[in-house]
């Protein structure tokens, strides 16, 4: 008897292994890049107050409960990111617009387009508040659920609001820089606190680098991942400006591995289009980010 059922287990595993092999479009959880980037990561310190972990008590996510959650895969009939700006953007906003699709596009590998910009007065009164003199604020709700979820654009996985105008999420709330419904894969946010009072050519970059951190952060919670307590990661929960400033533009070697697992991409390809992208725009520090988990593919 003991002996049947070891064969059994045997050609169990054996059937297994088959299967993995046919099927090419499987994720390869062993795939040995991954366990190599890790001397890339750096580890988070102890947090201080103010910071998201210090009042958030969050486990992370391991790979492993990243592979077993219910999370989305794109389909042929759905697999492309959709921006919709919201409200009159600046020459150099909407540089911007046009840089984050770009980057996007390249960090998730999956196809992105801008749609046309709406007009600010889809937003009725009810749904706007003046924070103080000169200050306009628009709920973030409204945003979402009466404009942004009502939208089904072609073969859409994933759908971002960009508002120029300050958000807040309710009354008693000073501000929010977004708000989103995973669930719908749909999120709002503003670049309004991204951009230090006014988007000039001095604070271009810093502003960009935080755009595509909140962007590709929100996105990257649509597809499943969670926040990271690895490392310093584009994935770690923020707090403030200044927090999301801190953080890093990569993705650490967990949720890399997340990523490529759901989306199934080139890791080479993904790298290589990502290290160009920040020395075409003059983004140092994120380049150098790449070039590191390059140099071990290499
Ligand atoms: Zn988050
Ligand atoms: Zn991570």
């Amino acid at each position: 008897m003991k002996k049947i059922t070891i064969f059994l287990l045997l050609l169990f595993c054996a059937c297994n292994k088959q299967k993995d092999s046919d099927n090419k479009s499987q994720p390869k959880p062993k795939d040995p890049y991954f366990k190599s980037i890790e001397i890339n990561d750096v580890k988070l310190g102890k947090p201080a107050y103010g910071d998201w972990l210090f009042s958030h008590k969050e486990n992370g996510q391991t790979f492993e409960q990243y592979e077993k959650s219910k999370h989305i895969v794109p389909t042929k009939e759905s697999n492309i990111i959709y921006i919709r700006p919201i409200g009159n953007f600046t020459v150099l906003q909407k540089k911007q617009i046009e840089l984050l699709n770009e980057y996007l596009e390249i960090y998730f590998q999956l196809k992105t387009k801008t749609l046309e910009a709406i007009s600010n007065n889809v937003v009725p009164k009810s749904a706007r508040r003046m924070l103080y003199e000169n200050h306009e604020q628009f709920l973030a709700g409204y945003l979402l659920d009466s404009i942004l979820k009502k939208e089904k654009p072609l073969n859409r996985i994933a759908l971002m609001g960009l508002s120029e105008v300050d958000l807040y999420p309710k009354p008693e709330w000073n501000y929010v820089f977004g708000l989103a419904s995973y669930r719908d894969k749909v999120g709002v946010s503003s670049i309004y606190r991204l951009q230090d009072g006014e988007l000039t050519s001095e604070n271009f970059n810093l502003c960009l680098s935080r755009l595509l951190k909140i962007s590709s952060h929100e996105i990257g919670h649509m597809f499943g991942l969670h926040h990271c307590t690895n490392a310093n990661c584009v994935m770690n929960g923020t707090n403030s400006m200044s927090e999301t400033d801190r953080h890093s533009i990569r993705l650490c070697s967990v949720c890399q591995q997340k990523l490529s697992s759901c989306i199934k991409y080139d890791n080479k390809n993904r790298l290589t289009n990502l290290e160009n992208y920040f020395k075409r725009n003059n983004l140092t520090e994120e380049y150098l980010d790449m070039k590191k988990d390059l140099d071990i593919i290499h």
